[in-house]
């Protein structure tokens, strides 16, 4: 619990991720977790992944991005990404970060940047996924979504929800009647007490429960967890309901749980893995660390080895 807390915590340290950033051996570890620095090198993980029967969603890492023009340059990658995806027929959707286009700088210029790029899906046949980010965004980034799902349709754009936010039940419940695709997740961020469920065995319940209520909407969610014990309750809940493999997905991150991944796909289920590339992979590579903390004696064993 100390070691993911203190890792959450320099996840958000400037000092350690210039250092890292610039610090050869640590970058190369990273490689088990993002794609590459370029939309090739994604498109050719992706391409992987499909072989193996997993779809995938983009994902250009940036986050809190404080320049105007920054986050246009962002809008402008996902319309490229987006085109890359028609021209190599490869099967993946994008997932985006609305403070990676602005949401720290006007709510109103997140929005704009994220409607651009969810109205170049919607053309496209594609789907956008706005990813859920700190308790401190929750509200605004739901109003977004809300609003962007009011201009587009249900298989245009899509929400996260964590299952650690004590306020995420009456959210879906909200969701649902909009409706909405949804991707439920435990959470990744450092969050107080008040907000979010300290316990993990709570943590665990809540979720078990919006997966229930998701599963048992009719709409195509996203059941998004390496923990065998939520994939076991998914499976047991869908038999038992007599709901279809294909009405719904499971999701992972890339490099998390490879065997898992493929296993699910070879069983028949629809497995989407999210792949993460680019230069600004500090907080995201920070945040799997403290998801795992064993991951870190990985990292110093590979430094140190050279
Ligand atoms: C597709 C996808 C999208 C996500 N989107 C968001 C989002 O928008 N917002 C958000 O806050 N969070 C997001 N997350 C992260 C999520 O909230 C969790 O932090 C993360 O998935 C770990 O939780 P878990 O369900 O795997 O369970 P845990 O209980 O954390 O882990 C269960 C088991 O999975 C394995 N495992 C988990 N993480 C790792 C790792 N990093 N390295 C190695 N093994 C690991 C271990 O075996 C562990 O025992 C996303 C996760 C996925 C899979």
């Amino acid at each position: 619990m100390v070691a993911r807390q203190t890792l959450l915590f320099l996840s958000r340290h400037e000092g350690l991720k210039d250092f890292a950033t610039g610090f050869g051996p640590f970058k190369r570890m990273t490689t088990r977790f993002v794609a590459g620095e370029d939309i090739e090198q994604t498109v050719s993980a992706i391409r992987a992944l499909n072989a193996i029967g997993c779809t995938a969603s983009f994902d250009h890492l940036n986050e809190d991005v404080s320049q105007v023009s920054a986050t246009e340059e962002e809008v402008r990658e996902y319309l490229r990404i987006l085109a890359r995806i028609d021209e190599t027929g490869i099967r993946s959707n994008v997932s985006i970060k609305l403070t990676q286009f602005g949401l720290g700088i006007d709510s109103e210029l997140a929005y704009r940047n994220a409607r651009t790029v969810v109205e170049d899906a919607a053309r496209r046949g594609n789907f956008v996924r706005v990813d859920m980010e700190g308790s401190n965004v929750t509200q605004v980034t739901l109003d977004i979504f809300r609003r962007l799902r009011s201009e587009f349709g249900l298989n245009d754009v899509g929400i996260v929800v964590q299952s650690y936010l004590r306020r995420t039940w009456d959210d879906v419940q909200e969701l649902l009647k909009v409706p909405a695709r949804i991707r439920i997740c435990k959470g990744a961020y450092n969050e107080p007490p008040e907000v979010a469920f300290p316990d993990k065995k709570d943590v665990d319940e809540n979720y078990v429960r919006v997966m229930r209520a998701l599963l048992a909407s009719g709409v195509y969610h996203g059941i998004a967890t390496h923990d065998p014990k939520m994939i076991d309750a998914t499976v047991d809940f869908a038999q038992r309901e007599g709901i279809g493999k294909d009405a719904f997905e499971f999701q992972m991150l890339y490099g998390v749980r490879r065997d898992l991944q493929e296993q699910l796909a070879r069983d028949g289920y629809n497995m989407r893995v999210y792949v993460p590339y680019g230069k600004h992979w500090y907080p995201y590579f920070m945040r799997r660390l403290a998801e795992r903390p064993a991951n870190v004696w990985f990292v110093l064993k590979n430094i140190f080895k050279g």
